[in-house]
């Protein structure tokens, strides 16, 4: 039967191909440049476009966009998987015994989980150049990477005859149904299988052999249960040439320089320790840090109309159960028994259960949003009243895995810029647009100039009617027009599908000094809370309304954003929200008295100043404080005793300026004063 499919283009144009036609087949029909480009397919046979190999039949007819290397995120996404298979492939030439599981490819590359051989121990740093060379001679060899669909039966049983267990336990229970596909990467009886759903690139021949580094190793658990056995995972970073490889190593290096653990130990800004998995302990010079963006947030907050609440830590769980937490976010809470624990006397034998086990349960917030709705709801709501935007330094816990914890970027317990603003139907336009300006001056302020605004709409899973969610992903679009921020420039765009299950949201994405992004702020409607715990105000009509309920943060949390300033300024903070702005240093002790006046004159001028009287040599001072990223060192001598002067000199600069006390003491202040108390 010669039946002819059809295959669309995105230029419009249709071809009719036979059968067994590959999307590599009508690149090369197109022309020999674009058969060499060409690297994946765009296919989209009627249920949306799929990612798929070159060289896979079309199953009927298809619309087909051809993927080149320009395509980036997709063309990233192909090698990085190769090269995640070449690392098995090698590492099983290399050592043999060991069994395969698992290897997805990762933001900036790949990693693999392998069970070693028994015996050997798990993989070590040690053993990486090794591996890599083994890698650049597969991808050498040029072996092509073919699809196979294969029965569960015969699949089972390869994994078996190669003693792969773990792919055979996976194997016998995916899905009933799922089509089960490999990859096999060479010819012959030697070839290498892996259980992959794919796509891959045409051949291991189609990767830059520079451009990628296996980076490290690291344990990790099979299916990620703590109960199964310990796997060796390598992670490797993979591009698509060495050109992107080696920005993105001076990127590493340079994000290591600034990472704010490191920093935070060096300024001696907080430390965290195993007691407290996950919660910071903030060192006076950190909480000076925080103290002043406190202060300068809730400055910014009372100037734009806001009201500030505090609300308990912990609450029954009934009323999370009300809200839909207790449903969705149960197992992120920590939740503790009311009741008081039954302890024994000391030394008497009366040790019984502490806990009963049988008390009812609190939970300790894991967000503020309830509680504020309960504050709105005492008295009577009128509609003149709204907008009502109340806002909390919410202290909140979220229990997170260890594993996912990072500094006090990601933490367990955080304190968020949280605020909720209850308001008419007709006002939302207008209270987004104004919350899109406060955040604007607030991230200017604070160094950031460059975000992206983002648009995350309707996701596939979601409560609501479509006129609700048109209503409200239209409103945010409006707001975000009226503040001119909807162009290229700003990043704008919308997100299909990335909404939360209850609203869509704007998304406030920041960039950093070496071009990182970082998710900040976020705005979203929300017309379920106020229903499901009964919020209303009474209308002009006289009757009962429901209040739109907007969440919204500027910074996110206190915790991670001072992680992100940390390393903006690789440490070295705006002055005005340096712990210590000033150190007063003597080169010799006969300045000690005119040091301590100088620290006394900028002391009571509000400027953080310590003084640093040590017998030590000046330019161990200037090392010991720079590495504290202390602002301005105020150098005192003899001369400046007698001459009621001071030589500065600035974080960062080559040359000391002299200058007179007076003269130092307003160049200070006007440094220190925050950005909104500025004349
Ligand atoms: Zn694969
Ligand atoms: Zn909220």
């Amino acid at each position: 039967m010669s039946e002819l499919l059809k295959i669309s283009l995105p230029d419009g144009s249709v071809r009719e191909v036979p059968r067994g036609t590959t999307p590599a087949d009508i690149a090369a029909a197109i022309g020999p440049g674009l058969a060499k480009a060409a690297i994946a397919a765009r296919v989209d046979h009627g249920f949306g476009a799929e990612l798929r190999d070159i060289g896979r039949p079309f199953e009927g007819d298809a619309q087909l966009a051809l993927v080149t290397a320009r395509d980036e995120a997709d063309a990233l996404e192909l090698a990085r998987h190769d090269f995640a298979h070449i690392l098995a492939e090698a590492v099983q030439l290399l050592f043999p015994g060991t069994q395969i599981t698992f290897g997805p490819s990762t933001d900036d590359g790949f990693y693999y989980d392998f069970a070693p051989a028994p015996g050997r121990g798990p993989f070590t740093d040690e053993d990486l150049p090794a591996i890599e060379a083994e890698m650049r001679q597969i991808i050498a060899a040029d072996q092509p990477l073919v699809r196979e669909v294969w029965s569960r039966a015969d699949l089972i049983a390869r994994w078996q005859a190669q003693g792969e267990s773990f792919k055979a336990e996976w194997a016998s229970e995916l899905p009933e149904g799922e089509e089960l596909t490999v990859y096999r990467a060479g010819s012959g009886e030697d070839a290498w299988l892996d259980m992959c759903r794919g796509p891959h690139l045409a051949s291991t021949g189609k990767l830059d052999p520079a451009a990628f580094k296996l980076t490290r190793v690291s344990g990790a658990y099979w299916r990620g249960d703590q109960a199964n056995a310990m796997l060796s995972r390598i992670y490797g970073t993979g591009w698509l040439s060495k050109k992107q490889l080696d920005a993105h190593l001076v990127r590493l290096e340079e994000a290591a320089k600034r990472d704010h653990r490191k920093l935070g130990a060096e300024m001696d800004l907080f430390h965290l320790q195993a007691e407290a998995h996950g919660s910071v302990f903030w060192h006076p010079k950190g909480y000076m840090v925080w103290r002043q963006l406190e202060a300068y947030m809730r400055r910014r907050l009372d100037a734009g109309g806001y009201v500030e609440v505090k609300t308990p830590q912990i609450m029954d769980a009934r009323q999370w159960e009300q809200s839909g937490h207790w449903g969705k976010y149960r197992e992120n809470m920590f939740v503790v028994p009311d009741e008081i624990p039954h302890v024994g006397e000391e030394g008497s034998a009366d040790d019984g259960p502490v806990l009963s086990g049988t008390a009812d349960l609190m939970a300790i917030k894991p967000m503020n949003c309830p509680a504020h709705v309960l504050i709105f709801r005492q008295g009577i709501t009128s509609y003149r009243e709204l907008p009502i935007r109340m806002a909390e330094f919410g202290c909140c816990h979220r229990n997170e895995p260890h594993g996912a914890l990072h500094g006090i970027m990601r933490v367990r317990q955080f304190t968020q810029d949280d605020a909720h603003i209850f308001c008419r139907e007709d006002q939302l336009v207008d209270e987004v647009s104004k919350f899109c300006d406060l955040l604007d001056v607030v991230y200017k302020d604070l160094g950031f100039p460059d975000y992206a605004i983002k648009l995350a709409l309707r996701p596939e899973k979601r409560f609501g009617s479509e006129a609700m969610w048109d209503w409200s992903e239209q409103s945010l679009r409006d707001a975000v027009a009226v503040t001119g921020r909807n162009t290229a420039e700003w990043g704008w765009e919308e997100l299909p599908g990335e909404g939360a299950f209850y609203a869509p949201k704007l998304e406030f994405h920041l960039t950093d000094a070496i071009g990182r992004t970082w998710q900040v702020g976020t705005i979203q409607t929300d017309t379920v809370l106020p229903e499901r715990l009964d919020a209303s105000y009474i209308g002009e009509d006289g009757e009962k309304h429901r209040p739109v309920m907007l969440h919204r943060a500027i910074l996110g949390s206190f915790e991670r954003f001072i992680g992100i300033l940390i390393e903006h300024f690789a440490g070295k903070l705006p002055v005005w929200l340096a712990p210590v702005q000033a150190v007063v240093a003597t080169i010799v002790s006969d300045a000690d008295d005119y040091a301590n006046e100088v620290q006394t004159r900028l002391k009571s001028a509000g400027i953080r100043v310590e003084a640093d009287l040590r017998n030590e040599k000046i330019n161990y001072k200037v090392r010991e404080h720079s590495l504290q990223k202390v602002p301005h060192l105020l150098v005192v001598g003899k001369r400046e005793a007698e001459e009621g002067t001071v030589a500065i000199r600035t974080l960062g600069e080559q040359h000391q300026r002299v200058m007179s006390l007076d003269e130092a003491i307003a160049l200070l202040v006007s440094e220190a004063t925050p950005p909104d108390l500025r004349g």
